[in-house]
């Protein structure tokens, strides 16, 4: 056995429940002891009955004096054990569903290990009921006396993660056969490198202690080592990255002719913000310099990042090369292609349109490609389509991402390697902790519009009914406002659920809204009849645009000033913020509303902070807050590979110091040909190799 063996060969897991541990991407020996635990519930302390006092979890120990099954319906039966220690008793009770049919007895093995006047260990919700005490057993464990050896009581106990089919038991069992050996071969590059956390634990020792700690202490420090080597290898990758570019210069020269630039400034209804115009310059700066740009432009929600993108596409071309700016949604781009086409009207600029769907003609492949090719296309509009292999540029010299937070960092990686180590602008509304951003993007600039353009009101949200709602948004209409009513659509091939929102268009448009013009939107409509809707909708054509959360990034119709979100409690925070910014994005005032019954904790919470606030960077603290970071991390990680012990917010402390490692040994040895950075190369070849190959390419 070696760490690359199928776990299928460990006894006790077998074929069946190998197949149930692949939902957890657990495969091999390797996967498997580095499948950490969630958390660790505390059995080291046991609690004197006579000491239980609340409702929660405790461990307790005592004589089985009495047992005996009680049917509590036609199928649910109770089995209770008398369990005293001296200072109190307590019943423990287990609680089985009972099939009459079946012949064998629920309670079998119960029955033969809880026998009176044997000792046991109970883990369980303790519970007072009418001066009686009571435990719900999660576990529990029989020994000949209280001094005895046990399993899975005084100590701490590993929580996984679990699926169907598979039980924490399994997982420990399986562990404990084979963790001491395989744990001892498990390449360790920190051991050897890192001189200074001489506390921290070696990779062998760290592996065995987040299985089975003997304090939270010691489980904290065996994870800090195995994330240090995590964080070191990573940083070993975007270091030799950073080396390979370092040797290739820039290849782009810009200076600021003024003769695009000037006439798009005079076009525009208004005039940049200073926190535009400071952005502008950060990045002018950046593109007139000699190392490409790799820059990050934050702001929230309709603080106007389209137009000091412009300004920058605008630089290159003026200077003879082509720009590719890149949106998450096809939709998006599409808006984008439609407001710069008119934005630059009579200027001598061709811009073009990439998604799937403007590529679907062959006939439209053979004109569009050629003039990319050719360099005939100066703008590039699209969607992670322009990515593919046959789209080929004549000298594509910047790359902008919009709303960056949908990307993966390997998508991104891949569209730096169509350019010539091209200048790079990232766009976004939700912002990542600065300490975070440098971890995944390397060294990285941040410019921030702090300020949204003037004259704008804050946007007023409310959670109101559905009635009240109609009824204000009939009031916006008949001051010649538009309005949005979104539903959710989490899965836009969800056919029920789209079927439900283009229902509910028809409904309303021939109730409530009748007199009204109302007009649907939803992400399976083909593109010619999304953009005829959107275009006629701008053009005040309609009053009511009924959508799914195809609109929730960058639409823009200064002309809405109402948002209805039905079933506000569906989406998380940023969505929310971000549906939100499709109002007042003009010089109304504007609403957003919230519709929804939801009773949980978590959604009302939610729903409070919308209601509180129209501040992104709060918003998304409060985000960061709510989710804990595993979500958080695992959206911006998109494409990354995952860390099983890092924690990319809270060891902001470990990676940089991963990084002076990382780039002490990339000094020394860049090729990694040293053997004593064997260990290095092997962990690197298994785990990161897709991200060595694609960040290699740039
Ligand atoms: P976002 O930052 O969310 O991408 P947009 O770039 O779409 O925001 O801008 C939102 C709206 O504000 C657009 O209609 C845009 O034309 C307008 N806008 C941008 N900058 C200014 C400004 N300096 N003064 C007035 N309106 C502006
Ligand atoms: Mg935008």
């Amino acid at each position: 056995m070696d760490l690359s063996t199928d776990i299928k060969y460990i006894k006790g897991i077998g074929p069946k429940r190998a197949l149930a541990l692949s939902k957890l991407s657990v495969n091999t020996v390797e996967d498997l002891i580095t499948f950490f635990p969630r958390t660790y519930q505390d059995r080291t302390k046991k609690t004197k009955i006579s000491e239980i006092l609340f409702n929660q979890h405790y461990c307790v120990f005592g004589k089985i004096t009495n047992v005996y099954i009680k049917k509590l319906s036609m199928n649910l039966s109770v089995f209770s054990a008398e369990i005293k220690d001296g200072s109190g008793s307590i019943t423990a009770n287990f609680f089985r569903k009972i099939n009459p049919y079946a012949k064998f007895d629920v309670f079998a093995t119960i029955k033969k290990d809880f026998k009176i006047d044997s000792f046991v260990h109970i883990y369980g919700m303790c519970e007072i009921k009418f001066g009686q005490k009571q435990v719900s057993v999660d576990d529990y464990e029989i020994v000949e006396n209280e001094n005895a050896v046990t399993e899975n009581f005084n100590k701490l106990v590993p929580v996984y993660d679990l699926t169907a089919g598979i039980t924490q038991k399994n997982i420990s069992l399986a562990l404990k056969l084979i963790l001491n050996d395989m744990a001892d071969i498990y390449p360790d590059i920190i051991s050897n490198n890192v001189k200074y956390k001489t506390n921290l634990p070696s990779i062998s020792r760290a592996i065995k202690t987040l299985h089975f700690p003997n304090s939270l202490q010691e489980a904290e420090l065996a994870r800090q080592s195995f994330a240090l080597q995590e964080f070191l290898l990573l940083q070993i990758v975007l270091s030799k990255a950073k080396q390979k570019n370092a040797i290739k210069q820039k290849v782009s020269k810009y200076e600021i002719k003024r003769s695009l630039l000037t006439p798009f400034k005079n076009r525009l209804k208004f005039d940049f913000t200073k926190a535009q115009k400071k952005a502008i310059n950060e990045i002018f700066n950046d593109m007139t310099g000699k190392k490409a740009m790799n820059r990050m432009l934050m702001g929230d929600v309709g603080s106007g990042k389209t137009v000091v993108a412009l300004s920058a596409i605008l630089l290159a071309v003026e200077n003879g090369y082509q720009t590719a700016i890149i949106a998450p949604t096809e939709l998006l781009a599409e808006q984008h292609y439609l407001t710069f086409k008119n934005m630059l009207e009579g200027l001598n600029v061709n811009i073009e349109l990439v998604t799937s769907s403007s590529l679907k003609s062959k006939k439209k492949q053979k004109e569009i490609l050629p003039q990319i090719e050719n360099g005939i296309t100066n703008i590039i509009v699209g969607t992670h389509s322009v990515m593919q292999d046959r789209i080929n540029f004549k000298n594509l010299s910047l790359v902008i991402i919009d709303e960056q937070h949908r990307f993966g960092v390997l998508q991104k990686a891949s569209a730096l390697a169509k350019g010539n180590n091209p200048d790079v602008l990232m766009m976004t509304a939700t912002p990542i902790p600065r300490g975070l951003a440098m971890t995944i993007y390397g060294e990285m600039s941040v410019s921030v519009i702090d300020e949204l353009p003037p004259n704008r009101t804050p946007i007023e949200t409310y959670c109101l009914s559905e009635n009240i709602a109609y009824m204000n948004a009939k009031e916006e209409i008949e001051k010649g406002n538009q309005i949005y009513i979104v539903y959710p659509l989490v899965d836009e091939s969800d056919k029920s659920e789209l079927k439900s929102a283009t229902q509910e268009a028809q409904k309303l448009s021939k109730t409530i809204f009748q007199n009204n013009r109302v007009a649907l939107l939803h992400g399976k409509m083909n593109p010619k009849e999304k953009n005829e809707v959107m275009m006629k909708f701008k053009n005040k054509e309609y009053d009511i645009l009924i959508a799914t959360t195809v609109i929730e990034v960058g639409i823009d119709v200064p002309n809405a000033t109402m948002i209805i979100i039905q079933h506000a409690d569906r989406y998380g925070l940023a969505t929310l913020h971000q549906l939100r910014g499709r109002v007042g994005r003009g010089q109304k005032k504007s609403f957003c509303i919230l519709i929804s019954d939801a009773k949980g904790q978590t959604a009302k919470q939610r729903l409070k902070i919308m209601t509180s606030t129209c501040d992104g960077f709060k918003i998304a603290s409060e985000d960061l807050k709510m989710r804990g970071p595993g979500e958080f991390t695992g959206t911006i990680q998109h494409g990354f590979p995952e860390f099983k012990a890092g924690d990319i917010i809270k060891d902001v402390k470990l990676i940089e110091y991963a990084k002076q490692v990382a780039v002490d040994i990339i000094s020394k040895d860049p090729q990694l040909l040293a053997p004593e950075n064997t260990n290095i190369n092997f962990l690197l070849n298994n785990k990161y190799n897709q991200l060595s190959k694609i960040i290699n390419v740039g």
